[in-house]
Protein backbone atom coordinates (compact mmCIF):
# COMPACT_ATOMS: atom_id res chain seq x y z
CA UNK A 1 0.00 0.00 0.00
CA UNK A 2 1.18 3.51 -0.72
CA UNK A 3 -0.22 7.21 0.75
CA UNK A 4 0.49 10.01 -0.88
CA UNK A 5 -0.46 13.58 0.88
CA UNK A 6 1.02 16.65 -0.85
CA UNK A 7 1.87 19.46 2.41
CA UNK A 8 3.36 22.02 0.36
CA UNK A 9 3.28 23.27 -3.20
CA UNK A 10 3.71 26.44 -5.40
CA UNK A 11 7.02 28.58 -5.78
CA UNK A 12 6.99 29.18 -2.09
CA UNK A 13 7.58 25.72 -1.01
CA UNK A 14 6.79 22.65 -2.47
CA UNK A 15 6.90 19.42 0.54
CA UNK A 16 5.68 16.17 -0.11
CA UNK A 17 4.66 12.94 2.02
CA UNK A 18 4.67 9.60 0.91
CA UNK A 19 4.74 6.55 2.87
CA UNK A 20 4.44 3.09 3.22
CA UNK A 21 3.06 0.63 5.80
CA UNK A 22 6.37 0.38 7.35
CA UNK A 23 8.23 3.66 5.57
CA UNK A 24 7.79 7.28 5.52
CA UNK A 25 9.37 9.56 3.41
CA UNK A 26 9.19 13.26 1.91
CA UNK A 27 10.08 14.55 -1.07
CA UNK A 28 11.06 18.11 -0.77
CA UNK A 29 11.64 20.62 1.93
CA UNK A 30 10.76 23.31 0.62
CA UNK A 31 9.21 25.17 3.42
CA UNK A 32 10.37 26.09 7.33
CA UNK A 33 10.98 22.89 9.75
CA UNK A 34 8.28 24.46 11.59
CA UNK A 35 5.93 24.44 8.79
CA UNK A 36 6.63 20.97 7.64
CA UNK A 37 6.42 19.55 11.09
CA UNK A 38 3.19 21.03 11.78
CA UNK A 39 1.67 19.83 8.36
CA UNK A 40 2.84 16.17 9.48
CA UNK A 41 1.16 16.59 13.14
CA UNK A 42 -2.35 16.90 10.92
CA UNK A 43 -1.19 13.38 9.74
CA UNK A 44 -0.10 11.95 12.97
CA UNK A 45 2.98 11.59 12.21
CA UNK A 46 6.34 13.18 13.71
CA UNK A 47 9.66 13.91 11.38
CA UNK A 48 11.41 12.14 14.00
CA UNK A 49 9.41 9.19 11.85
CA UNK A 50 10.90 10.33 8.55
CA UNK A 51 13.02 7.71 7.41
CA UNK A 52 14.57 9.97 4.47
CA UNK A 53 13.77 13.26 2.35
CA UNK A 54 14.83 13.25 -1.25
CA UNK A 55 15.72 16.54 -2.76
CA UNK A 56 14.74 17.22 -6.46
CA UNK A 57 16.90 20.16 -7.30
CA UNK A 58 18.67 23.02 -4.71
CA UNK A 59 16.00 26.47 -5.59
CA UNK A 60 14.85 27.23 -2.17
CA UNK A 61 11.34 26.88 -2.56
CA UNK A 62 12.75 22.74 -2.77
CA UNK A 63 15.27 23.08 0.13
CA UNK A 64 14.31 26.09 2.32
CA UNK A 65 13.90 23.74 5.67
CA UNK A 66 16.77 20.84 5.39
CA UNK A 67 19.77 22.88 7.34
CA UNK A 68 17.11 23.21 10.24
CA UNK A 69 15.86 19.74 9.98
CA UNK A 70 19.66 18.15 9.16
CA UNK A 71 20.88 19.77 12.61
CA UNK A 72 17.83 18.92 14.66
CA UNK A 73 16.80 15.63 13.23
CA UNK A 74 19.05 12.73 11.93
CA UNK A 75 17.33 12.31 9.28
CA UNK A 76 19.42 10.92 5.74
CA UNK A 77 18.77 13.93 3.23
CA UNK A 78 19.30 12.32 -0.43
CA UNK A 79 20.68 14.11 -3.87
CA UNK A 80 22.60 14.10 -6.34
CA UNK A 81 26.16 15.23 -5.96
CA UNK A 82 25.69 18.22 -8.63
CA UNK A 83 22.77 18.28 -6.55
CA UNK A 84 24.77 18.63 -3.14
CA UNK A 85 27.29 21.00 -4.35
CA UNK A 86 24.75 23.51 -5.08
CA UNK A 87 23.68 23.55 -1.80
CA UNK A 88 26.89 23.93 -0.04
CA UNK A 89 25.50 27.21 0.89
CA UNK A 90 22.48 26.01 3.32
CA UNK A 91 25.30 24.06 5.38
CA UNK A 92 23.34 20.82 5.54
CA UNK A 93 24.51 18.70 8.98
CA UNK A 94 27.00 16.72 6.75
CA UNK A 95 26.26 13.56 8.58
CA UNK A 96 22.92 13.34 7.25
CA UNK A 97 24.33 13.74 3.45
CA UNK A 98 23.06 10.62 1.38
CA UNK A 99 23.40 10.65 -2.36
CA UNK A 100 21.52 9.21 -5.83
CA UNK A 101 22.25 9.03 -9.00
CA UNK A 102 19.71 10.13 -11.79
CA UNK A 103 17.90 7.61 -13.53
CA UNK A 104 19.08 4.62 -11.00
CA UNK A 105 16.98 3.42 -8.90
CA UNK A 106 17.43 2.68 -4.99
CA UNK A 107 15.68 2.02 -2.39
CA UNK A 108 14.38 3.24 0.88
CA UNK A 109 12.75 0.48 3.36
CA UNK A 110 10.09 -1.34 1.05
CA UNK A 111 9.78 1.90 -1.19
CA UNK A 112 11.70 1.76 -4.59
CA UNK A 113 12.45 4.88 -5.75
CA UNK A 114 13.04 6.18 -9.32
CA UNK A 115 14.76 9.77 -10.22
CA UNK A 116 14.24 10.45 -13.86
CA UNK A 117 16.22 14.00 -15.06
CA UNK A 118 13.82 16.88 -15.79
CA UNK A 119 14.90 19.94 -18.05
CA UNK A 120 15.07 22.59 -15.43
CA UNK A 121 17.61 25.20 -14.77
CA UNK A 122 19.11 23.43 -12.40
CA UNK A 123 22.23 21.53 -11.72
CA UNK A 124 20.98 18.14 -11.94
CA UNK A 125 16.84 18.44 -11.77
CA UNK A 126 15.00 15.13 -10.98
CA UNK A 127 11.42 13.96 -10.53
CA UNK A 128 10.81 10.98 -8.75
CA UNK A 129 8.57 7.49 -9.16
CA UNK A 130 7.73 5.87 -5.94
CA UNK A 131 6.76 2.63 -5.71
CA UNK A 132 5.20 -0.30 -3.04
CA UNK A 133 4.03 -3.66 -4.20
CA UNK A 134 1.75 -2.93 -7.32
CA UNK A 135 1.63 0.58 -6.67
CA UNK A 136 3.22 3.78 -8.07
CA UNK A 137 3.31 7.37 -7.33
CA UNK A 138 4.95 10.02 -9.37
CA UNK A 139 6.02 13.57 -8.32
CA UNK A 140 7.03 16.17 -11.10
CA UNK A 141 7.53 19.73 -10.86
CA UNK A 142 9.69 21.94 -12.09
CA UNK A 143 10.34 21.12 -15.73
CA UNK A 144 10.34 23.55 -18.99
CA UNK A 145 8.83 21.04 -21.05
CA UNK A 146 7.96 17.37 -21.14
CA UNK A 147 9.82 14.91 -23.45
CA UNK A 148 8.76 11.52 -24.64
CA UNK A 149 11.10 10.00 -21.77
CA UNK A 150 9.22 11.99 -19.27
CA UNK A 151 5.84 11.08 -20.47
CA UNK A 152 7.37 7.22 -20.62
CA UNK A 153 7.98 7.11 -17.11
CA UNK A 154 4.86 8.75 -15.39
CA UNK A 155 2.89 6.13 -17.57
CA UNK A 156 0.74 3.88 -15.20
CA UNK A 157 1.46 5.98 -11.98
CA UNK A 158 -1.81 5.45 -9.76
CA UNK A 159 -1.07 8.89 -8.40
CA UNK A 160 0.75 11.65 -10.80
CA UNK A 161 1.63 15.27 -8.71
CA UNK A 162 1.79 17.45 -11.82
CA UNK A 163 3.23 20.83 -12.49
CA UNK A 164 0.70 23.09 -14.07
CA UNK A 165 3.21 26.24 -12.90
CA UNK A 166 1.38 29.70 -14.77
CA UNK A 167 -1.27 30.50 -17.71
CA UNK A 168 0.99 31.76 -20.68
CA UNK A 169 -1.80 34.98 -20.78
CA UNK A 170 -1.55 35.54 -17.11
CA UNK A 171 2.58 35.54 -17.25
CA UNK A 172 2.63 37.56 -20.60
CA UNK A 173 0.30 40.20 -18.54
CA UNK A 174 1.41 39.76 -15.40
CA UNK A 175 4.34 41.96 -13.78
CA UNK A 176 6.96 39.87 -14.12
CA UNK A 177 10.21 41.58 -15.75
CA UNK A 178 10.66 40.15 -19.19
CA UNK A 179 13.80 38.26 -18.64
CA UNK A 180 11.99 36.64 -15.59
CA UNK A 181 8.84 35.50 -18.08
CA UNK A 182 11.17 34.53 -20.62
CA UNK A 183 13.35 32.21 -18.04
CA UNK A 184 9.77 30.83 -16.84
CA UNK A 185 8.17 29.93 -19.96
CA UNK A 186 11.63 28.81 -21.56
CA UNK A 187 13.07 24.82 -22.28
CA UNK A 188 14.25 24.57 -18.77
CA UNK A 189 11.47 26.66 -16.61
CA UNK A 190 8.37 25.76 -15.43
CA UNK A 191 5.13 23.75 -16.99
CA UNK A 192 2.34 26.01 -18.09
CA UNK A 193 -1.46 25.04 -17.83
CA UNK A 194 -1.80 24.21 -21.34
CA UNK A 195 0.95 21.73 -21.07
CA UNK A 196 0.59 19.80 -18.37
CA UNK A 197 -2.90 19.42 -19.40
CA UNK A 198 -1.74 17.54 -22.72
CA UNK A 199 0.46 15.73 -20.97
CA UNK A 200 -2.55 14.95 -18.36
CA UNK A 201 -4.57 14.20 -22.08
CA UNK A 202 -1.96 11.30 -23.00
CA UNK A 203 -1.40 10.12 -19.49
CA UNK A 204 -5.22 9.35 -18.71
CA UNK A 205 -5.03 6.14 -21.85
CA UNK A 206 -1.90 5.40 -20.50
CA UNK A 207 -3.28 4.15 -17.33
CA UNK A 208 -2.94 7.18 -14.38
CA UNK A 209 -6.39 7.65 -12.65
CA UNK A 210 -5.54 10.52 -10.45
CA UNK A 211 -4.15 13.62 -10.84
CA UNK A 212 -2.94 16.02 -8.91
CA UNK A 213 -1.85 20.02 -10.10
CA UNK A 214 0.85 21.35 -8.22
CA UNK A 215 3.38 24.26 -7.95
CA UNK A 216 0.82 26.71 -9.19
CA UNK A 217 2.36 30.04 -9.70
CA UNK A 218 0.95 32.57 -7.40
CA UNK A 219 1.13 35.35 -9.72
CA UNK A 220 0.64 33.88 -12.73
CA UNK A 221 -1.87 31.54 -12.45
CA UNK A 222 -5.12 30.65 -10.59
CA UNK A 223 -6.65 27.07 -9.59
CA UNK A 224 -9.81 27.47 -10.86
CA UNK A 225 -8.11 28.28 -14.68
CA UNK A 226 -5.70 25.72 -14.20
CA UNK A 227 -8.38 22.86 -13.46
CA UNK A 228 -10.18 24.33 -15.88
CA UNK A 229 -7.43 24.29 -18.43
CA UNK A 230 -7.00 20.38 -18.11
CA UNK A 231 -10.88 19.70 -18.20
CA UNK A 232 -11.19 21.19 -21.35
CA UNK A 233 -8.66 19.44 -22.93
CA UNK A 234 -10.04 15.69 -21.85
CA UNK A 235 -13.28 17.39 -23.34
CA UNK A 236 -11.28 18.10 -26.54
CA UNK A 237 -9.93 14.92 -26.79
CA UNK A 238 -13.38 13.08 -25.95
CA UNK A 239 -11.89 11.39 -23.13
CA UNK A 240 -14.34 10.37 -20.05
CA UNK A 241 -13.74 13.14 -17.47
CA UNK A 242 -15.86 11.00 -14.69
CA UNK A 243 -12.94 8.12 -14.48
CA UNK A 244 -10.70 11.00 -13.70
CA UNK A 245 -9.63 12.21 -10.35
CA UNK A 246 -8.33 15.58 -10.58
CA UNK A 247 -7.32 18.28 -7.71
CA UNK A 248 -5.45 21.12 -7.38
CA UNK A 249 -2.63 21.34 -4.44
CA UNK A 250 -3.58 23.67 -2.30
CA UNK A 251 -0.94 25.53 -0.72
CA UNK A 252 -2.69 26.20 2.77
CA UNK A 253 -4.50 23.47 3.21
CA UNK A 254 -3.77 19.98 3.64
CA UNK A 255 -6.89 18.35 2.08
CA UNK A 256 -5.25 15.60 -0.14
CA UNK A 257 -4.36 12.56 1.69
CA UNK A 258 -4.65 10.09 -0.94
CA UNK A 259 -4.32 6.03 0.67
CA UNK A 260 -4.44 3.21 -2.05
CA UNK A 261 -4.51 -0.19 -0.47
ZN1 LIG B 1 13.08 24.98 -9.51
ZN1 LIG C 1 10.18 24.95 -7.65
Amino acid sequence: MINFCNLYSGSTGNCTFVSSDTTNILIDAGVSCQKISKALSELDVGLENIDAILITHEHIDHTKGITTISKKYNIPIYATSKTWDAMKSLEANEACKEFFVANEEFHIGDLKVMPFSIPHDAADPCAFSIYNESKKVTVATDMGHVTSEILQQMEDSNILLLESNYDRETLNCGPYPYFLKKRIAGEFGHLSNEMASKAIAHLSKKGVQNFVLGHLSKENNFPELAYQTVLNELNTNHIDVAKYHLSVANRDKIDNLIQLA
